[in-house]
């Protein structure tokens, strides 16, 4: 299947092999991506290790678990990463249903390098939110209207 994070590569190339502890991510972008599609898949601890260690007392494993399952990510946009900035600054859309709204999350992330790539907070410059009537086509892409559409889709998963 494509990469939840919406890089056009397959999940197994791209996200994946970040997620399972058997590669590291070369920048701060493939971190990025990779935490954003640990939250689609729901692999907190992943997600919890890939925070700064200062951070761990403010962002707990409970507290992650709770917004990776209360929001239903579907579509990331990249807006800069290392390729025009500084390596430690990614920003990105990110964009989730939330109850009967779709919320654009905008967000400039730092990051910190320490022997390996962390995520250590971010500012938030905008969050939109439009609410989804219940005929409107679900944002998620499954073709569904948004008030038959019980099990979104994730970002990625429609396109094999
Ligand atoms: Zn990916
Ligand atoms: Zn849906």
């Amino acid at each position: 299947m494509n990469c939840y994070c919406c890089s056009g590569k397959q999940f197994n190339e791209c996200c994946q092999p970040l997620i399972a502890g058997e590669k590291a991510a070369k920048n701060s972008v493939e971190l990025m991506r990779s935490r954003y599609s640990a939250y689609c898949c729901k692999k907190i601890d992943y997600i919890f290790q890939t925070y700064h260690p200062e951070q761990h007392a403010t962002n707990t494993k409970t507290q992650i678990s709770e917004f990776a399952n209360t929001v239903h990510f579907v579509g990331l946009t990249i807006i800069n990463g290392v390729e025009q900035t500084d390596p430690d600054t990614v920003s990105f859309n990110a964009h989730y249903l939330l109850d009967n709204k779709l919320e654009t999350l905008s967000e400039c992330s730092r990051f910190v390098f320490s022997g390996v790539w962390y995520y250590y907070d971010g500012a938030i410059t905008s969050n939109k939110s439009v609410g989804i009537g219940r005929n409107d086509d679900c944002p998620c892409g499954s073709g569904r209207k948004f008030k038959k559409c019980f099990t979104h889709l994730a970002s990625g998963a429609k396109l094999g």
